[in-house]
């Protein structure tokens, strides 16, 4: 590991974790396709059992095609260690299931991805979970929500679908002075583009299933511990700095240190609730992760490119795209993404929703789907869509207002893309 850590960023996305297979050299990570693992005897059984050894007993909490996954995206991030999990949103709900107690209270981002929105609003109400919304553009409204009940802040690095930038430090120092981790998804820049635990981010979650798997053939998520949160500086954390009772009384931060939080999520949370990731997605995204930096090079080129030609069209009324040097963000991009914006944002049309609506009907090259994140360029009309759900208010405050429509520029011809927009747009 420490020979590792001081290799360049493309090399550890190529090499981190793996090496050819010990028993048939095969170069790269086989897909290790069992549910279970044979011990070496009773003994090796029993501390694997007590966690007193790492090793492979059930694919539901290890397997060794995804632990090279985990080994590489915790080398990305510049984390401790990292869990691979069945998607972005399991990955979400063990990271809470670990800290959480019914009655608790955590902070997010108004600026999120719908999906989450959803989850922390419907679902994680019914474990007693409650989510307390603050403007991240606004760092008071974040002090303002802070109770004794608080348990976390979470936000997203690049926020999905508005494709704005948070400030990560200034949220830190707010998590920091309350003494609360900082949760960050970073599924939209991707370690690529920025790492979160550099400016204070506790933990880091993705959701694989996006750029990081980066072709739109499989769902994924990881959580990454930095491995900086105290977890026994106070009583709020009992399930790291209490006796565990399914391990004969073993206090989880006390064993692991730094390491804690993943390992909680994995021997805890993963055990019991049980999303885990199938070997074979687990080698899809690895195999993808290792083109990641080309990938999110020309990802912000492409959708720099998209973004000024439809700056420049009469009937684009804004574009929201911070690697634009017109854009409100474009300063803290050079600060925290020196090296490209991604490859998502939105923008919006003269006519409102139902010219949302015709563009995304009017595409040809562009493929009018949910998700981001693909080789493949994609399009969105959020209000019709993925933030449907929300009321007009949450709309407008996640930046999916009915005149917006969403891009996640892909990897083909920039010339192309923007000729099909031409064609969509010349419809309205
Ligand atoms: C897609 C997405 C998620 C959820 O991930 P899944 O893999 O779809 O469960 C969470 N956060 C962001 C920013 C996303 O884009």
């Amino acid at each position: 590991m420490s020979e590792e850590k001081k290799q360049g960023f493309d090399t550890l996305a190529i090499h981190s974790g793996a090496e050819p297979d010990p028993t048939t050299g095969a170069r790269v990570t086989p897909i290790y396709q069992t549910s279970s693992f044979v011990f070496d005897d009773a003994d090796h059984a029993a501390s694997l059992f007590g966690l007193q050894a790492f090793g492979n007993i059930y694919t539901r909490i290890t397997n060794p095609t995804t632990s090279v996954l985990e080994q590489r995206v915790a080398a990305l991030e510049g984390g401790t260690a990292a869990l691979a999990v069945a998607s972005g949103h399991a990955a979400q709900q063990l990271v809470f299931h670990t800290m959480m107690a019914p009655g608790d209270e955590f902070i997010a981002a108004k600026q999120l991805y719908g999906g989450s929105i959803n989850q922390f609003n419907h679902s994680f109400k019914q474990f007693g979970w409650n989510v307390k919304w603050a403007d991240t553009t606004d760092i008071d409204s974040i002090k303002a929500e802070v109770t004794e009940k608080t348990k976390a802040i979470f936000v997203e690095s690049l926020a999905n679908p508005g494709g704005r930038i948070t400030d990560i430090e200034a949220i830190s120092a707010v998590a920091k002075e309350a003494g609360l981790p900082l949760i960050v998804d970073n599924t939209m820049a991707t370690p690529a583009l920025f790492q979160p635990i550099k400016h204070g981010a506790d933990i880091v979650i993705h959701s694989l299933t996006k750029f990081m798997g980066g072709h739109g053939n499989s769902m994924g998520g990881v959580i990454v511990d930095a491995g900086t949160f105290d977890w026994s500086a106070t009583d709020k954390y009992p399930l790291l700095s209490q006796p565990c009772p399914s391990y004969q009384g073993m206090v989880l931060h006390e064993v692991f240190g730094g390491m804690a939080f993943a390992i909680a999520c994995r021997v805890l949370g993963l055990r019991d609730l049980g999303a885990a990731i199938s070997p074979f997605n687990a080698f899809l995204i690895l195999t993808g992760i290792e083109t990641l930096p080309l990938r999110m090079q020309k990802h912000s080129e492409n959708a720099l490119a998209v973004a000024q030609y439809l700056q420049a069209h009469p009937k684009v009324t804004w574009v929201n795209y911070a690697g634009l040097e017109s854009d409100s963000h474009h300063g803290m991009l050079q600060k925290y993404c020196p090296k490209g914006a991604g490859a998502v944002f939105t923008f919006g049309v003269k006519g409102g929703y139902e010219a949302g609506e015709k563009i995304v009907s009017g595409v040809k090259l562009f493929s009018h789907l949910a998700n981001i994140g693909d080789t493949r360029s994609l399009i969105i009309h959020p209000a019709s869509t993925t933030h449907r759900q929300l009321t007009d208010e949450q709309r407008a405050a996640a930046g999916a207002s009915s005149d917006v429509v969403r891009l996640s520029v892909g990897i083909e011809d920039s010339a192309d893309l923007i000729s099909d927009l031409e064609q969509a747009l010349a419809a309205v």
